[in-house]
């Protein structure tokens, strides 16, 4: 296609005079009602339309298209970026778009977005503190108090929080007392980024402090002794949470302080199988070891270490025990939430006799006792039993 000037046959240096004239003369010869091509003269239009406007001239010279807007028709310019993200005036006078990244990402300031000038946003609540108290079995039964002391900081009362003596603050210079600040960054090419946050300066408070409270000395909180009175009661189980609402320090992040929590957790559990004290629910569990004759005869044993301190004497006398057989002394467990005591479980452990030869005469006794049939163990008969391994008795 034949370029704007050459249709109007002038040169590219022509003035707007002489392309005006030029268009004359040739608007009259090939004007279609005097028999001229209408595309052509449409051409010549086109031309005399475009080199006569002083800024698409400019345009038609710089890139050669012919479209309104200046740039080529698929929007794209020379660098490949789109030519929309051009368009436009970004930040500093500069080309670009521009993001807050704040509003984009929306999490910068909790969900809730920047509350207010001068403040920097908190979270509701800070975390919670989890301690373990070791007690002893006696501890559950009989309940104890106990005072857990450890340092607690709160807001000074002085200053409220502040840091500052009274009138002792002047507002920020660096945010002018808002307490946000709006950078600007480069995040690509043409591309400008705003990014709003406290201000680094004043820490997101928007006021400077002049002179610090006396009473924190400018830390806006004060470290004191704390003791927490923890009650434990006869009925509190193992394991069980006590909550103090609040007992945590006081911090610029959070609104509330955190929850002290305290788990009560049993420290002198068992270590091997007899004797031990077990905690089953209200149920106390304990095994007790007895001898094959006190199997068959009955028993009699004192319960060492009962958790209420008092001495257990316990007996059996109504027949004979297998071993792991269960007996019970109700009332002697553990006590109970709603009022009431537990059950006392006594495991047997029925003691195997050593291995010895019996004369005949014992054998004879113990038959004679127990019950049995006379044994010829010499008979060809007789299938001697080996030991088994599943033998669980010990
Ligand atoms: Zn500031
Ligand atoms: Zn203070």
């Amino acid at each position: 296609m034949s370029s704007l000037y050459e249709r109007l046959g002038v040169e590219k240096s022509a003035t707007t005079d002489e392309i005006r004239r030029a268009y004359k003369d040739l608007a009259k010869q090939k004007h279609p009602d005097r028999g001229g091509n209408p595309e052509e003269f449409k051409q010549i239009q086109e031309a005399h339309e475009i080199l006569t406007d002083e800024q698409r001239r400019r345009m038609y010279d710089l890139t050669g298209s012919t479209n309104e807007q200046g740039g080529p028709a698929s929007g794209m310019a020379a660098g490949g970026i789109p030519f929309e993200f051009m368009s436009g005036m970004g930040p500093f006078g500069m080309p670009g778009v521009a993001f807050d990244i704040g509003s984009m990402f929306g999490g910068m300031f909790g969900s809730r977005g920047p509350s207010g000038p001068g403040r920097r946003p908190k979270h509701p609540k800070g975390p919670n503190k989890h301690h373990d108290v070791g007690l002893t079995l006696s501890d559950f039964y009989n309940g104890r108090d106990i005072k857990l002391k450890f340092n607690q900081a709160r807001k000074c009362d002085g200053c409220k929080g502040t840091g500052a003596a009274t009138g002792g603050t002047e507002s920020c210079g660096s945010c002018g007392g808002r307490g946000v600040r709006t950078h600007t960054h480069m995040i690509g090419p043409g591309m400008m980024a705003q990014q709003t946050g406290p201000c680094d300066v004043c820490n997101g408070e928007g006021q400077r402090v002049l002179r610090p409270c006396k009473s924190c000395h400018g830390k806006k909180y004060v470290e004191r002794e704390k003791i927490l009175d923890i009650q434990i009661r006869p009925g509190m189980r193992d394991g069980q949470t006590l909550v103090f609402a609040g007992e945590c320090s006081d911090s610029a992040e959070y609104e509330q302080p955190g929850d002290v929590i305290l788990t009560l957790k049993r420290a002198d559990a068992p270590t091997s199988e007899l004797d031990q004290w077990e905690w089953r629910g209200n149920d106390l569990w304990i095994r007790k070891q007895i001898t094959f004759a006190e199997s068959v005869i009955g028993f009699k044993r004192t319960l060492e270490g009962h958790p209420s301190g008092k001495t257990l004497v316990v007996g059996w006398r109504k027949g004979a025990l297998v071993h792991g057989a269960t007996l019970q002394a109700p009332g002697w467990g553990m006590p109970q939430q709603g009022g009431g005591t537990g059950t006392c479980f006594v495991q047997i452990w029925v003691q195997t006799p050593q291995p010895r030869e019996w004369s005949v005469e014992e054998r004879d006794q113990l038959r004679e006792l127990l019950g049995g049939e006379v044994q010829t163990m010499d008979a060809e008969d007789v299938v001697p039993l080996q030991p088994s391994s599943l033998d669980t008795r010990n």
